[in-house]
């Protein structure tokens, strides 16, 4: 039975996964490089207990509860010796990846079950480096994770039947609504979903709209919370960049080319709101969507 997970990486997704499991009672030990990550995580993870408390989906005793099962780690090692169950949620990039797979391939017990929440890496590249790939498996939460119902469940080539029923079942643990789908490039979510981004940043970069304009187009005619532009700003322009490399040469097609804008932005450093200015300017109040000024006349 599952008691113990371990999350590595504790940035946007690795704390609203250890904040999800830690309220459902499991012991999490949170991993990441660098104490200040960590550190962030756990800031991260209390405000946005509170949030849920003053909107009353938990009571003010349980947050005390809910931080205890959280222990946080530098060294992977220590973190995963009696783990159940790791969900790795490092930066996208294949060569981080690859490595910790591979690592944590000697580090836990052979029993553990190795998932990734990699928006768009090959599951079955990640596997192929372990001893266990029938254990290997993606858990794709979205975010925020707290909020998000949809976990995708990717199976790998060799991910067994039984480990996927064991993470579906998990994702249900957790009051998410899981669906299980084959591993090609993006999946479902991310094959869908940023072709829909580069396009709106494509829209921008030949001047065909400005930024509130693409984004109220996509919010009042079609329903979406939010525009694909703030949604990008959200996800993290690095990742959507890393999603589109991923698709561009897992499908061979031009049609993925991520727009040079997109590519300039990311060399800027100008990653949306973990960097605090993207398409819009978060420096004053988040929520104020001022577009940011590079991109005013
Ligand atoms: P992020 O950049 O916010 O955080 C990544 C964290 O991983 C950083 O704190 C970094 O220090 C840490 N890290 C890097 N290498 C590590 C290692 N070897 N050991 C331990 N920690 C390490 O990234 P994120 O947005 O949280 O994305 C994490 C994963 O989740 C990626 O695979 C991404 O594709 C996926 N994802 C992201 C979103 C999103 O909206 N941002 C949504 C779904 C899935």
């Amino acid at each position: 039975m599952i008691q113990h997970i371990t999350v590595i990486g504790s940035g946007t997704m690795g704390n609203g996964i250890a904040h999800t499991f830690a309220q459902y009672g499991f012991h999490v030990s949170l991993v990441d490089l660098h104490e200040k990550a960590l550190s962030n995580a756990l800031t991260t993870i209390e405000k946005n207990l509170d949030r849920q408390i003053q909107k009353s989906i938990l009571i003010a005793e349980e947050k005390t509860a809910i931080l205890s099962r959280i222990k946080t780690f530098t060294r992977l090692e220590e973190a995963v010796v009696h783990t159940h169950f790791v969900i790795e949620a490092a930066t996208e990039q294949t060569p981080i990846k690859l490595d910790l797979f591979q690592t944590l391939d000697q580090l836990c017990p052979p029993e553990t079950i190795l998932a990734s929440n990699t928006s768009s890496i090959s599951i079955t590249k990640l596997a192929a480096v372990t001893n266990r790939p029938d254990k290997v498996i993606g858990m794709h939460f979205m975010n925020p994770v707290p909020v998000m119902k949809l976990v995708e469940v990717i199976r790998g080539y060799a991910s067994s039947d039984e480990v996927t029923d064991t993470v579906m079942a998990l994702a249900r643990q957790l009051e998410k609504i899981p669906v299980a789908v084959q591993d090609y490039p993006g999946f479902i979510a991310n094959r869908i979903l940023m072709p829909m981004i580069n396009e709106a940043i494509y829209s921008l970069y030949e001047g065909v709209a400005g930024i509130h304009e693409i984004d109220t187009v996509m919010k009042l005619g079609m329903s979406h919370p939010m525009g694909p532009l703030q949604l990008a700003d959200f996800i993290g322009l690095d990742v959507c960049l890393a999603i589109l490399k991923v698709l561009q040469e897992g499908f061979g097609n031009p049609k993925y080319a991520p727009c040079p804008l997109l590519v300039n932005m990311v060399a800027a450093k100008q990653l949306g709101i973990k960097t605090e200015i993207g398409f819009y300017d978060y420096r004053k109040d988040p929520k104020d969507l001022i577009v940011a000024p590079r991109f005013t006349t």
